[in-house]
C-alpha cells in the first residue's frame, strides 16, 4: 500500500511527497495518451524506460550547466526532484518539419527547417495547449521577460547538445518538447528544466532508415512502441535487459 502523499497526478506520471522539505517523488507510470487523453493505453515497462531515459539525459544536461530538478534516481519508476512552480508553457524545439507544424504551415514531414525554430504552447487541456506568443507570456505573466530570455537561453543549449549527442548513435533529434519550473531557495528564485525528456516528449528518426523511435508510434497506431524505446535506450548505452517494472512476477535468471 502507499502510504505517502500525492501532490499531483498527470497523464504519465504522479508526484509525491518527497522525504524532505522541497523536494518530490517523480513516478513514470506505463500510461501512454494522445490527442489530450482521448486515446489511452497501458504500455508495459514504458515508465521504466522513460524514468532511465530521462536520468540520462537530465545528467548529461546538468553537467553541462543546465540547472535541474533532477536528484537520483530511486529505482525502476521513481527519482528525486527539486520541487518546483511550474511555468504553464510547453516550450517546443524544432529542427525538422513533423507533426504540428506541418500541418499548420503545410510543410512535407521530413522538411529539414531552415534554422531551429523555438515555439511556445499554453499548458491547459481545455484549451488543448494553444500555441502561444512571447507577448502573450509576458502580457498574462506567465513568465517575465527575464525568466522567458533565461528559457530560450537554454531550450537552444538544450538542443545542441541533444542534437549533437543523438546524430552520435545514428538518431535524428526532430523535434521535442521540453518544461520549466522556477525553483525557490531562501529568497531566490531561478528558472530549472523539469518534467522528462523521453521518447514521450521527442521525435526520434532513425538517421539511415527515418524509422520513428518515439512516441509517434502509438499516436499514428503504428505499433512496435516499446521496441522503439529499447532501442533508443540501448544505444544510449542504458538498456538494462531485466529492468522489469515492480511487481511484473519473477525473472527468469539465465545458467
Ligand atoms: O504535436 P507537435 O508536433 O506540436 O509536437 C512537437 C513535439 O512536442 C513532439 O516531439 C511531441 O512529442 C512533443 N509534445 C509533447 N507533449 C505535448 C505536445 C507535444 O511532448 N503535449
Amino acid at each position: 500500500m502507499n502510504r505517502r502523499r500525492r501532490i499531483y497526478e498527470g497523464k504519465a506520471k504522479i508526484l509525491y511527497e518527497g522525504p524532505e522539505p522541497g523536494t518530490l517523488i517523480q513516478h513514470f507510470k506505463d500510461d501512454a495518451t494522445a490527442f489530450n487523453n482521448k486515446k489511452h493505453e497501458i504500455i508495459d515497462g514504458k515508465g521504466v524506460l522513460n524514468n532511465r531515459i530521462s536520468e540520462f539525459l537530465f545528467l548529461r544536461l546538468g553537467e553541462l550547466g543546465i540547472p535541474t530538478h533532477f536528484i537520483k534516481r530511486l529505482n525502476m519508476r521513481e527519482q528525486l526532484i527539486h520541487q518546483v512552480e511550474i511555468i504553464p508553457l510547453e516550450v517546443i524545439v524544432r529542427n525538422i518539419a513533423a507533426g504540428s507544424i506541418a500541418k499548420r504551415l503545410g510543410l512535407d514531414e521530413g522538411t529539414p527547417l531552415p534554422r531551429s525554430i523555438v515555439e511556445f504552447c499554453y499548458k491547459a487541456d481545455e484549451l488543448d495547449d494553444p500555441l502561444v506568443s512571447e507577448d502573450h507570456i509576458t502580457a498574462f505573466g506567465w513568465a517575465t521577460p527575464p525568466e522567458l530570455d533565461d528559457i530560450m537561453t537554454m531550450a537552444v543549449r538544450i538542443n545542441d547538445y541533444m542534437s549533437g549527442l543523438f546524430r552520435g548513435i545514428g538518431i535524428n533529434l526532430v523535434d521535442f518538447k521540453i518544461e520549466f519550473g522556477r525553483q525557490y531557495e531562501n529568497d531566490m528564485v531561478r528558472v530549472i528544466l523539469a518534467d522528462e525528456i523521453s521518447p514521450d516528449s521527442c521525435r526520434l528518426w532513425d538517421a539511415e532508415t527515418s524509422k520513428k523511435l518515439d512516441k509517434d508510434r502509438f499516436r499514428r497506431d503504428m505499433g512496435g512502441m516499446m521496441d522503439a524505446y529499447r532501442e533508443v535506450a540501448r544505444r544510449l548505452g542504458i538498456y538494462i535487459e531485466n529492468d522489469r517494472p515492480e511487481g511484473s512476477g519473477p525473472v527468469l535468471v539465465k545458467s
